[in-house]
This record gives C-alpha cells, structure tokens and sequence, in this order.
C-alpha cells in the first residue's frame, strides 16, 4: 500500500439513475414556462424602498483574484454596488432588476454579512465538455414532499450556480450579459423556450455553429419572463413546468438516453446523485477494500444545459 495514494476525508461520488414522472400541465399557461416543482428563493428581506424581495449574487474566485472585466460588467453595471454603478453597458442584474418581479439583484462579493449569504453564484468551470453548451446552471438540494402539491415532490433548493466556460471572460459584454441573464430566468424558476415568445431571454443562444462567444442578442427581459417569475415566486403550483425523466448517469459523466442535442434543442434534466464517503481512495479511483464506501444521503440536481 502505497500512503501517497491515499486520500482520506475525500467524497466520493457514485451517480445513480431517477426517473421523476411528468406531472400535466394545469393552470398557467405562460411563456416561457415556470417550475412548479422547485422551490422558490427566500432572500434576504426586501430592499428599503423597494418592496422586491433581495437576492444576492456573488462572482466567485474561480475567475481569479481579480474579475476580468467582462465578467463582472455583464454581471452588474449600472447598479448599485461599488465598482457597478459607474459602469455602462448591458448586465443580467441590471436586466432583471429593471422589470418588476419579487426579486431585485445585486451583486454582493463578500458573502460574510448577516445578509450577505449568496443566492446565486457565478463560477467558471476549470474544464467542459460539448455536452455542457455554451453555459449552464445547477440548482442542488432535496427532494421532499411538496405540501402545495399533494402526492408529488418538491425540489428543496440549497445551492444555485450558473457555469460559465473556460474562455468565457474572452466574450463581449453584451453577450455574457445575455448568457448570464438567461442563466439567472432559470435560477428565478423559468425553464428554456424553445418556439413561442421570441422576446424571452429564455430563448436559446443562436449562433449557427459559430461557437458560445456570439448569437445572445437579447438586452432586456420581456413581460412574460416578468410574469412567469412571478407566477414561480407567486404561486409555482400552478406552474407549467415539471421534472422530466432523466439521464442515466455514468461514472464521470452524462449519458443521455434520449439524445437531442440537435439544433436549436436544448436539455435539461434532473438528476439524483448519490453521496458516498471513501476513507480510502486507491491509485484507481475505487475504494479500499477494506473500508467499503459509506453511503451519506442523496442529492438531486436540476441542471440545465443551452446549446450553440
Ligand atoms: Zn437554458
């Protein structure tokens, strides 16, 4: 046994399969659709003179010591936060804060605060695949019981990140703007558009094959974004959305059983990932014979994934 090959206090994760059924549609008929099944965000209060409930958004390190500039304009310029308010050009905060649903944005970097705990983060992955788009966000927690609905679950929401590519620093301001707005309609509980309201920020990234960097045209959030968000914050049971039966999940990766990747498609699905605890992890990856994994508890992910 080699010690330098042990790993302890590591998570190891073993990814497993859930199917959730699709619930039919009732009540809101909106475009684009809302999440009936995943759990509305509580915020920090609201704003003083301002009745919207806040959310904090934070840009973590992941982008290095010091935000490119790109990033973190398209994320806040023209609010209020120090180093935002003095900046022009399109933002997803500023796009979302602009129209009226329960929420207001703002960026807050230092997470510390007794209001100050992230809402929604912003990272870069350090590596990605075709398979993740152009972007993507991620929305972990339990699955529970929904007492608004009975018989069916509810998506407890613990943690929201919105992915972003390597290289993505490298985009214009407007179109990571666009990017992040569409991320942060799926965080605020709205699903992707596929045809049907094309004002949406929620319609997906175009770009004819010419990669992520261009092909998000849109500026501002259009009223039945602002209505669907406030349908989720308002009353999400009615909502028109539901979880789809999903992929089953490989060993370090995603394997799509229904593969639709085509142009201008786009997919999301749930997930369930199984949280085990290995002592030991040998040179392989698996664990010491020895020390059997030991199974921890379930998380369940609502990811979604744009393409070109
Ligand atoms: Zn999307």
């Amino acid at each position: 046994m080699n010690g330098a090959l042990l790993r302890r206090f590591t998570l190891g994760l073993l990814l497993l399969t859930l199917c959730v059924s699709e619930v039919s549609p009732q009540g809101f008929t909106g475009c684009p659709p809302c999440w009936r099944d995943a759990s509305v965000m509580a915020g920090h209060g609201a704003d003083p003179g301002d009745t919207r409930r806040l959310i904090n958004v934070r840009i973590d390190s992941t982008f290095g010591n010091q935000t490119p500039a790109n990033v973190w304009n398209a994320t806040c310029a023209g609010t209020q936060t120090a180093g935002c308010s003095n900046v022009t050009g399109p933002s997803a905060i500023k796009m979302w804060d602009d129209v009226s649903t329960y929420y207001k944005l703002r960026l807050v970097q230092d997470s510390q605060g007794s209001d100050d705990a992230t809402d929604i983060q912003i990272t870069q992955d350090s590596s990605w695949d075709s398979k993740k788009g152009c972007s993507y966000s991620t929305q972990t927690g339990q699955r529970v019981p929904d007492p608004e609905r009975p018989g069916a679950t509810l998506l407890q929401i613990s943690s929201r990140v919105i992915h972003l590519p390597p290289g993505s620093q490298n985009w214009s301001q407007e179109q990571l703007a666009c990017i992040l707005g569409h991320e942060m309609g799926h965080v605020l509980g709205l699903g992707d558009v596929k045809k049907g309201c094309s004002t949406s920020i929620m319609n997906q990234n175009h770009s004819g094959g010419r990669g992520c960097s261009t092909g998000c045209p849109r500026s501002q959030v259009s009223n039945g974004d602002v209505q669907s968000v406030n349908q989720q914050a308002g009353n999400r049971a009615g909502c028109n959305k539901g979880s789809k039966p999903v992929s089953r999940i490989v060993d370090g990766g995603y394997e799509d059983p229904n593969p639709y990747r085509y142009y201008p498609t786009c997919y999301y699905y749930y997930e369930a990932v199984d949280l085990w605890y290995c002592r030991w992890i040998m040179s392989d990856g698996t664990c010491h014979p020895e020390f059997p994994p030991e199974y921890l508890g379930t998380i369940y992910v609502l990811r979604d994934v744009r393409c070109y």
